[in-house]
């Protein structure tokens, strides 16, 4: 029979409406998650587009705020079936001339692709990185006064990328490729 009272209502099942309802859940509510759409996932869902087997996202794809989200880390997604995939270049980025610039997995070798911006992206990405497990909460959670202010800052508010030198593709660079 079907449960007609619930505690709290959820409406959407994207990442944040499965999450809220997960929360009420772990608190011992009983709670209902509405989904317009014949499939769950919102904006994460995958789908079969085009044909048998080759599935798609069909909107959101490159999930790093996933794999570091303090939220989601505490959930055994692994057991429910959640991989995730670190291709070897994980984003690229085709300008009108010259070479794409390309993220690889490690700082070093992404910086050593970027010319003159090479100390310049390895002092962003370290510090972003370095900073990362301070930050996470305070980036990703409500807004708040953060825990860590020094370092959350220029992480939030791009202070490092103000500063004319750290610009990751220099106008040295885009002359050169010119
Ligand atoms: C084109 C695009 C690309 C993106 N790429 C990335 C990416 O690569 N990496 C990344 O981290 N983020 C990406 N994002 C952002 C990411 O998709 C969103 O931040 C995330 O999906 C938001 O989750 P949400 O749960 O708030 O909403 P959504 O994921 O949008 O989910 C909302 C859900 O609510 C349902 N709904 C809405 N109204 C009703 C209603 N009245 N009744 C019932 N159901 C309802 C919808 O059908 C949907 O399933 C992208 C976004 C877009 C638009």
């Amino acid at each position: 029979m079907t449960k007609k009272e619930y505690d709290a209502v959820v409406v959407g099942s994207g990442p944040n409406g499965l999450a809220a309802a997960i929360t009420l859940q772990q608190a011992g509510l009983s709670v209902l998650v509405v989904e317009g759409k014949s499939t769950i996932g919102g904006g994460l869902r995958t789908e079969e587009v085009t044909l048998p087997g080759f599935k798609h996202d069909i909107c959101s794809a490159i999930h790093p705020l996933a794999a570091g989200s303090p939220f989601f880390n505490t959930l055994p997604l692994a057991d429910f079936g959640l991989e995730f995939i670190y291709p070897e270049v994980a984003a690229a980025h085709p300008f009108d001339v010259g070479p794409a610039a390309v993220l690889f997995q490690s700082i070093q070798k992404t910086a050593q692709t970027l010319g003159v911006d090479e100390r310049a992206y390895e002092k962003l990405a370290g510090f972003l990185t370095k900073t990362w497990p301070k930050v996470a909460v305070d980036t990703l959670g409500p807004l708040t006064f953060p825990s860590h202010p020094l370092d959350f800052a220029p992480s939030a508010y791009g202070l490092y990328r103000r500063r004319p030198g750290l610009n990751i593709y220099s106008k040295e660079r885009r002359l050169r490729d010119c």
